[in-house]
């Protein structure tokens, strides 16, 4: 079976199809992203109206060079997978709106994809990672560890209490105008840096009873920083550095807890622990979780940076898990601003939303 998948949830919109081989692996046939990065630096995040209306502009370009870069005819699709949810809910209507219209128009079975879904499956891309495995999902929106027990089977062991890392990292570029999207600006930053220079806080580390995370006090922290003394060259490196080694540290800690508890749960001899979202395409963080891994007798696996942040090659690829299970979505689904991933809550159903 080949699916095609749509995203447009945040400021990336995209579409891939992707294919189930006979040997049980997945190959993405054709894949675009058009980023909107240019249109909301100016204002160091994005704006939903723009954004929503940059996705109505490029979606149906996108679907077009897709298939044509696959050789295909709507009639060898074997479905269509748009995320509903969670995101900007312009955003998302545009992707969600153009997939139920491929499914009326081409008799198509429909499947309305939860993002964090997409990203919890995303190393499955890849083919090495089997079910059950924990992950720790950390993006510009989401921080939190689940345990993967199959498709549509996740529970959530913990999560931050406010902001997510990839915020943090925005708000860390914007107060020193590092540029946007404000992650990859400071993981170059950061590389001339000294981590130890500038001591920031890690917010709740103290407690080993939870898996609580906090990343907001990190925030006012190097506001308070660039504000002490004036931000050179060498105190911008310093502070990017110092910023990236305190999120660091609290996902470890917080990853050596959960990979604990897991293993209390789940009984395998070396079960994968999975990192994925737009923070995990940071270098320095995927050393340092690779290597708790490798202590704690977990086999790491991280999606290849361009499947880490938002894509559509996720999305088709958790579409084609669910057309395989028989899953389908009516098409009155509604486009969803807040869906949590947990439980039963990523089987999609039209009386929520
Ligand atoms: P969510 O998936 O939670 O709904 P989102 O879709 O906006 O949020 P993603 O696209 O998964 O988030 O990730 C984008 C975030 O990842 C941004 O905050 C961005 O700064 C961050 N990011 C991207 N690359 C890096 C990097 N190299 N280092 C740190 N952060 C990064
Ligand atoms: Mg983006
Ligand atoms: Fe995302």
């Amino acid at each position: 079976p080949i699916i095609l998948g749509l995203e447009s949830s945040c400021d990336e919109t995209a579409a891939a199809l992707v294919r189930r081989c006979d040997d049980g692996g997945v190959e993405v046939l054709a894949e675009r992203i058009a980023s909107q990065d240019d249109k909301h630096a100016a204002f160091g995040g994005v704006v939903p109206e723009i954004a929503a209306r940059a996705h109505v502009e490029r979606m149906d370009g996108l679907i077009k060079e897709v298939m044509e870069e696959a050789r295909l005819d709507w009639k060898d699709l074997s479905g269509v997978a748009a995320t509903s949810g969670p995101g900007l809910i312009g955003g998302v209507l545009v992707g969600l709106m153009t997939g139920k219209a491929i499914s009326l128009a081409h008799d198509l079975p429909f499947m309305g994809i939860n993002h964090l879904e997409g990203h919890a499956l995303s190393p499955r891309l890849t083919g090495q990672v089997e079910f059950p495995y924990l992950l720790l999902l950390v993006s510009g929106g989401h921080c939190q560890f689940l345990m993967v027990k199959g498709v549509g089977d996740y529970e959530r062991l913990g999560s931050t209490i406010d902001d997510a890392p990839g915020e943090a990292f925005d708000k860390t570029a914007k107060i020193m105008a590092l540029g946007f999207p404000g992650g990859p600006a400071v993981e170059r930053w950061a590389k001339q840096g000294n981590a130890e220079a500038i001591d920031l806080p890690r917010p709740l580390l103290n407690r080993k009873d939870t898996l609580d995370m906090s990343f907001a006090g990190l925030k006012t922290a190097v506001r308070r920083a660039v504000e002490l003394e004036p931000v050179n060259d060498k105190r911008k490196a310093d502070i990017c550095a110092s910023f990236q080694l305190a999120v660091a540290d609290i996902l470890s800690t917080r990853t050596r807890q959960a990979m604990d508890i897991f293993r209390e749960r789940i009984n395998a001899e070396r079960p994968h622990f999975v990192v994925a979202g737009g923070v995990a395409a940071n270098q320095t963080l995927r050393f340092r979780l690779e290597a708790d891994a490798k202590e704690a007798g977990f086999a790491f696996a991280s999606p290849p940076m361009r499947w880490c942040t938002d894509n559509a090659a996720m999305i088709a690829l958790a579409g084609l898990e669910r057309y395989l299970l028989g899953q389908f979505d009516p098409l009155d689904v509604s486009a969803r601003a807040r869906w949590p991933l947990d439980g039963k809550a990523a089987v999609n159903s039209p009386a929520s939303g």
